[in-house]
């Protein structure tokens, strides 16, 4: 093992594997190093949209194989209508998503980077050594030995706590929502459900609506992955407790589903969701930020697997440049490309969960679109960003009406 890598990648799930894939096949020298060893768990919906499909597909990712679960659709829940929506026909993306356990997940992405020459080194922590405000060196604790790696560059994707991003000054700007969730594994008999499904109407312990989602995620293996999650745009935000939620969800979830027969297969684990690219600087002199250590979780839906795939191969494409010309400079692009992809629609999504925190307003969404089936088939494309861009129609026009305002809007 080369302790001169031309990129040390730091933390192995989807974007940090993801990175180092596209690096790897791109010719270049990758250490990918991960804390933990492999099988390793995440806490996580498991949900898969089809721009994650679409974008682990590129990576050879195999969708026939053992503990992926298909699904053509979301179930929706909320005041009393059940709404079922097949994912939309898109000229780009595929109009399945999946579920897939984190704790198969992960390893098989990170050995789909080990298959394009990646080397990967599990079971060591990265810790920075700073030089005059840029990365020095990369000190590897594992085992009981520390080593020292000389990484030209280094990509940074050590998830939502990131301890090893904020040693290199990155923050989160407390400004912007962020959501928190758990999650716990069920068995159940409808394990083998082809649709996700999501409960719009979740309730705190006293009753009252909060905005946020509670899910169950077939496995397709018996269990079902049920869950909540909630965004930090309501003056009550502080008080919620999202165990608690997860007994209000396990109580009122269709009985068919079987969660209140049986405790869950473990106990309940939570975890935060940053959102809306809301971590910087995301670019430093020889490193970037990518997924979850960049804040790169969409804030319409949760979602942050495909993000930090989506993020991953962005900062490969750049450190890759970055390289050939032997200028570290060039990883400022990188900047740019978020924007370009993201910007303006998480910039959308952060002022629409902000409205949501109004009181009243999520009660009042759900009861209005509930009663148009065409209005919540777009409401599924916009939240899970499968929006096409070349669309007609009455919400399409409206949707770009308010692209512009936004634009108009600094920092959302
Ligand atoms: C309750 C909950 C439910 C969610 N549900 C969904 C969902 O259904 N679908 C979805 O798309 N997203 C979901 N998300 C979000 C999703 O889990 C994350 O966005 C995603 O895991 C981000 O990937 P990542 O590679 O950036 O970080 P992570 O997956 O967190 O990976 C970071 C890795 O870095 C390693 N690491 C950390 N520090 C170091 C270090 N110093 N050295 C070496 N290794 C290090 C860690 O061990 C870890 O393996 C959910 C999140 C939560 C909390």
């Amino acid at each position: 093992m080369t302790l001169r890598p031309e990129v040390l990648v730091v933390g192995g799930g989807p974007g940090g594997a993801a990175a180092a894939y596209w690096l790897a096949r791109a010719g270049r020298e990758v250490l990918l190093v991960e804390k933990r060893r492999y099988p390793r768990d995440k806490t996580c919906g498991d949900g898969l949209t089809p721009r994650a499909v679409y974008e682990l597909q590129g990576m050879g990712f195999d969708f026939t194989g053992p503990g992926v679960h298909r699904c053509r659709g979301l179930r929706s829940h909320a005041g009393g209508i059940t709404l079922e929506l097949d994912w939309p026909e898109h000229p780009i993306y595929p109009n399945w998503g999946a579920v897939v356990r984190r704790a198969d997940l992960d390893g098989r992405i990170a050995a789909l980077a080990a298959a394009q020459g990646a080397t990967l080194l599990a079971g060591t922590e990265a810790r920075p050594v700073l030089e005059e405000g840029r990365i020095g060196a990369v000190a590897l604790h594992g085992d009981g030995v520390v080593e020292t790696a000389h990484p030209r560059l280094v990509v940074v994707a050590d998830g939502a706590l990131s301890r090893f991003g904020r040693a290199l000054g990155a923050r989160r700007d407390r400004t912007l929502p962020f959501g928190v969730g758990a999650r716990a594994y069920y068995s159940s008999p409808r394990a083998g459900d082809s649709f996700i499904e999501s409960f719009l109407d979740l309730h705190d312990a006293a009753g009252r609506v909060v905005p946020g989602y509670g899910w169950i995620f077939p496995l397709g293996d018996g269990a079902v992955n049920a869950g909540v999650g909630v965004v930090s745009t309501f003056h009550r935000w502080h008080a919620v407790n999202t165990r608690e939620l997860m007994v209000a969800l396990v109580a009122t979830a269709p009985p068919s589903w079987g969660l209140a027969e049986h405790p869950p297969l473990a106990p309940a684990v939570g975890g935060m969701l940053p959102m809306g690219l809301s971590v910087g600087p995301v670019v430093g002199p020889n490193w970037v930020l990518v997924g979850d250590a960049a804040g790169a979780i969409n804030p319409f839906n949760g979602e942050g697997i495909d993000y930090a795939l989506e993020t991953g191969r962005l900062a490969a494409a750049r450190a890759g440049e970055a390289l050939a010309a032997g200028d570290p400079g060039r990883l400022q692009a990188y900047r740019r490309d978020l924007e370009e992809h993201f910007g303006l629609y998480f910039r959308m999504a952060r002022i629409f969960m902000r409205g949501l925190g109004r009181p009243g307003v999520m009660r009042a969404l759900t009861r209005v679109g509930f009663r148009s089936r065409s209005l919540m088939e777009w409401t599924l494309k916009v939240m899970s960003n499968l929006l096409d861009p070349t669309e007609r129609g009455a919400g399409a026009a409206a949707y770009r009406l308010l692209e512009r305002v936004v634009r108009t809007v600094p920092g959302g």
